[in-house]
């Protein structure tokens, strides 16, 4: 096992033992999920949705996460990456 490996072994520790940074998994699943169309694929001021994890685009047809408090939409991979360890949203840092 090489030093990063075993680095990432005692991250996930944290993570599993930890359970004040992040949501869990059943949290997660309870968020709402949007499915990106061409009708909700920008915003209300007609601007593109910016995932602000991976900074891209978010194209019709992905899947993404929007917050239930503040509505910001993210990618649903880098949102529940994400959340898995802060716990709050990326853009404005309101709890989930
Ligand atoms: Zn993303
Ligand atoms: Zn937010």
């Amino acid at each position: 096992m090489s030093a990063l490996d075993s680095m990432y072994v005692e991250a996930l520790d944290i993570f599993e033992t930890g359970g004040t940074l992040g949501v869990s998994k059943d949290s997660l699943d309870s968020l709402p999920k949007l499915k990106i169309t061409s009708e909700n694929f920008v915003d209300c001021s007609g601007e593109t949705i910016v995932c602000s994890v991976c900074l891209q685009d978010i194209q019709v047809g992905e899947t993404a996460r929007s917050l239930p408090y503040c509505r910001h939409v993210f990618h649903l991979t880098c949102i529940d990456n994400w959340l898995l360890r802060h716990g709050s949203c990326p853009l404005c840092r309101r709890d989930v």
